[in-house]
């Protein structure tokens, strides 16, 4: 631990940037003061299979870059499970007015010409 540099602490967690302190980009923490968890700490475990944890002797930091990657990330995730859920909707809807659907090969065909 005491072989550690003094600024181990301050880099991003994610990216290893590091900014002195006339940086403009602030590190966000990872986990709330009072809280084992956050919004930041699960996205990246949910999203980057990374664990961590407030009592890991790793940074606790992360920079605004790699958040809003994250956020990104979870918007996309998001809209990706909403088409999913519609696309469903719709085959079960379309089931049940018509039966089965049908592929029409002749359609596709066409649009490849
Ligand atoms: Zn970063």
């Amino acid at each position: 631990m005491c072989n550690l540099p003094p600024k181990f602490h301050s880099v991003c967690r994610l990216c290893l940037s590091f900014c002195g302190d006339n940086c403009s980009d602030v590190k966000l923490p990872i986990f709330d003061r009072d809280k084992d968890k956050s919004r930041l700490s699960e996205m990246i475990m949910a999203y980057l299979s990374i664990m961590v944890s407030p009592e890991d002797m790793l940074p606790q930091v992360v920079c605004g870059s790699c958040a809003s990657k994250l956020d990104e990330f979870h918007t996309f995730r998001e809209l990706s499970h909403k088409s999913e859920r519609l696309l469903e909707q719709f085959l079960h809807y379309a089931n049940s007015l018509s039966g089965p659907i049908e592929v029409c090969k002749h359609n596709i065909d066409k649009k490849k010409v």
